[in-house]
């Protein structure tokens, strides 16, 4: 059966001389294994539209769970992140968490979304890039039903404290002064600017996501929070956000 899909793929694996499989993002089908047959040809036609970070309209053929690759019309092929290493490791650190929490076979239109114009922003480069990566993180984990509570103080109900602390274990918050502190709770003190941060990326209309700007302190405290919120709650954490980790200190070094 021929099948017609809009996918990203997410990664590359060489199969010998036999050909490659890829992981693809798909609308319909959420993460699908699509087998290329053939060798690894830098002049073959399906090539540039098969490589890694390409989003295209994909024609399948597919025999049970298998999926076979048969052609390909390009949308928009992310080139510019190859040529920066953060983009590249920060970019396969988003593919990491799709391929490991996305279900096959479940409609995935919002993360295919959110993946695709995060990798629109990095290519740009109009977006400051922890801003990307807490953004990614937040509204992955609250696509996935695993959305951190934002409304108010668990305590006191402020909806709006001057000076909290939001605790990534809890997934809640409190006012600075309601926050009782248990020894094993990992939990980050931010100013009223990081809530309202983190509420911008979990409640804001698709549209609107991107459009939000905030200063260094805010973008620093909220990217550690982002990260340790999905890494805790998904109980893994990626090697391939080591890898972006140290590619980053390399460069500030
Ligand atoms: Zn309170």
């Amino acid at each position: 059966m021929l099948i017609t899909m809009n996918g990203l793929v997410l990664r590359e694996k060489q199969a010998g001389e036999k050909g490659r499989f890829l992981d693809i993002l798909t609308q319909e089908q959420g993460v699908v294994e699509v087998f290329v047959r053939g060798a690894k040809k830098a002049t073959s036609k399906s090539t540039c539209v098969t490589q890694l970070f390409s989003y295209a309209t994909f024609c399948l053929e597919q025999r049970g769970d298998m999926y076979y690759f048969q052609s390909a019309k390009p949308i928009r092929i992310f080139y510019g992140l190859r040529e920066n290493l953060d983009h590249l490791s920060l970019a396969s650190y988003f593919s990491d968490w799709i391929r490991y929490a996305v279900p096959k076979g479940r409609q995935e239109n919002m993360v295919l979304r959110l993946m695709l114009n995060t990798l629109h922003y990095l290519t740009e480069e109009k977006r400051d890039e922890r801003m990307l990566k807490a953004l990614f993180e937040l509204r992955f984990a609250s696509e996935l039903g695993l959305m951190p509570d934002v409304l108010m103080c668990k305590r006191c109900m402020n909806y709006l404290p001057d000076s909290l602390v939001f605790s990534v274990t809890n997934g809640h918050f409190w006012c600075e002064d309601c926050y009782p502190g248990t020894e094993d709770d990992v939990a980050y003190s931010m100013r009223r600017s990081g809530l309202e941060m983190i509420r911008h990326i979990v409640l804001m209309d698709f549209a609107r996501l991107f459009h939000f700007r905030a200063g260094e302190e805010t973008l620093n405290v909220v990217s550690k929070f982002a990260e340790e919120f999905l890494c805790c709650h998904l109980s893994v954490r990626p090697r391939s956000l080591d890898f972006y980790h140290n590619i980053k200190r390399n460069h500030v070094e």
